[in-house]
C-alpha cells in the first residue's frame, strides 16, 4: 500500500484543480476565436486591437490566430436586384466558405434601385469604388453561384485575374473566353482596365468586353484546374421561370454588345448613392449600397425597354 502524507495530498489536489481550471478557461478551438473576431471586425483580424492581454498565454494565442489568416482582404462584390431568396442563401454560404479558408473579407451588395434595365458592370464598378481603400482584391460574384468544392481557393490573385467559375466548372457556360459568374482581380489590375464598361444594360456581354480589356492590358488569365467536381463545382440556384433573363437588344445595342468600349469605365460612372445599410444574415455581415444609375440616353438609348 502507498501512503501519502496529508501535505502531499493537499498539494496534489491544488495542482489538479489548477489544471482543470486552465483547461476549461481556454477556447478548445482556436479557430473559433479568430472567426468571431473577424465577424465583429468584418475585416482583417490583424486590425483587431489587442486589449486586456494581461496574461502572456492569451497574447500568444491571439498572435497565432492572426498569423495564419490570409494576409490580404477580399471584397466580395455582388451585383444585385430582386434576388432576396438567393441572397439569404448566398451570404451565409460565402461567409462560411471564406472563413474556412481564413480569408478576411467584406461582403458588399450593390443593389440597383432605379428603373433602368439591370446593369451588372456598373454595379461592380460601384462595388470597387466603395471598397478599394480597405480591400486589396475583389471578387465579382453572382448571387446565385455557390462554390461547392473546398479546393476552390479565393486567395490573392497576384499574377493576374483568376476566373473561379471557369468554363470547365460553370454549370452553364462553357465557351473558352468566358470570364463571367465569379471572377477575382487585384485592385491594381482592376484599375489597369478602368473596371468594366458602363454601356451594357440588360443581360450579358459585359464580361466578354472585360476579356478584351485583359488582352489589351496584357493581363494573363488564370483558372483553377484538376477539380473533380465538374459542372457541380458551383451550385447555380437560378430558377429561370422566376428569374427570366433580359435578353432584349435594341437598335445599336445589337452591334455594340460585341465591341470593345474605349470610352467608359469606373472613372466615368455616374450614379447616386441613395442609402447604405448593414444587414446580418445568420452570422454574415452584409453591406448593402442602394444605388441609382444614371443613363445618358444620347449614348445608350437601350438602357430602358422601348414601349
Ligand atoms: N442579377 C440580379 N438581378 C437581376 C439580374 C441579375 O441580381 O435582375 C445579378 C445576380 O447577381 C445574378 C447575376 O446578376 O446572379 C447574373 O445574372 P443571371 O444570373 O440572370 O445570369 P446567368 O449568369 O445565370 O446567365
Ligand atoms: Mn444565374
Amino acid at each position: 500500500m502507498v501512503r501519502i502524507s496529508a501535505t502531499k495530498c493537499f498539494l496534489l489536489c491544488i495542482t489538479m484543480s489548477l489544471c482543470i481550471y486552465f483547461i476549461f478557461r481556454c477556447d478548445p478551438n482556436p479557430q473559433n476565436a479568430a472567426r468571431s473576431e473577424n465577424v465583429e471586425n468584418n475585416l482583417n483580424p490583424k486590425f483587431q486591437p489587442v486589449q486586456n492581454m494581461d496574461e502572456e498565454r492569451e497574447v500568444k494565442h491571439t498572435i497565432n490566430d492572426i498569423s495564419d489568416w490570409h494576409p490580404h482582404t477580399l471584397a466580395v462584390i455582388v451585383p444585385f436586384r430582386d434576388r432576396f431568396e438567393e441572397l439569404m442563401e448566398f451570404a451565409p454560404w460565402i461567409h462560411t466558405f471564406l472563413n474556412n479558408q481564413k480569408i478576411p473579407h467584406k461582403i458588399v451588395v450593390v443593389n440597383q434601385i432605379d428603373s433602368h434595365r439591370f446593369n451588372r458592370a456598373s454595379l461592380i464598378n460601384i462595388g470597387f469604388l466603395k471598397t478599394r481603400d480597405e480591400c486589396d482584391y475583389l471578387v465579382m460574384h453572382d448571387v446565385d453561384l455557390l462554390p461547392n468544392n473546398a479546393e476552390l481557393l479565393y486567395h490573392f490573385p497576384e499574377k493576374g485575374p483568376y476566373h473561379l467559375a471557369s468554363p470547365e466548372y460553370h454549370p452553364m457556360y462553357h465557351y473558352k473566353t468566358y470570364i463571367g459568374g465569379v471572377l477575382m482581380m487585384t485592385i491594381k489590375h482592376f484599375q489597369m482596365c478602368r473596371g468594366l464598361s458602363n454601356t451594357f444594360w440588360g443581360w450579358g456581354r459585359e464580361d466578354d468586353e472585360l476579356y478584351l480589356r485583359f488582352r489589351e492590358n496584357s493581363l494573363t488569365l488564370y483558372r483553377p484546374t484538376g477539380l473533380r467536381t465538374g459542372y457541380e463545382t458551383f451550385k447555380h440556384i437560378h430558377d429561370k421561370e422566376r428569374r427570366p433573363r433580359d435578353y432584349k437588344r435594341y437598335g445599336e445595342q445589337k452591334k455594340t454588345q460585341f465591341q470593345r468600349d474605349k470610352t467608359t469605365g469606373y472613372d466615368t460612372l455616374r450614379y447616386t448613392l441613395e442609402s447604405e445599410r448593414v444587414l446580418t444574415i445568420d452570422e454574415a455581415p452584409v453591406h448593402v449600397y442602394n444605388v441609382e444609375l444614371f443613363c445618358d440616353k444620347t449614348k445608350t438609348p437601350w438602357c430602358d425597354h422601348s414601349r
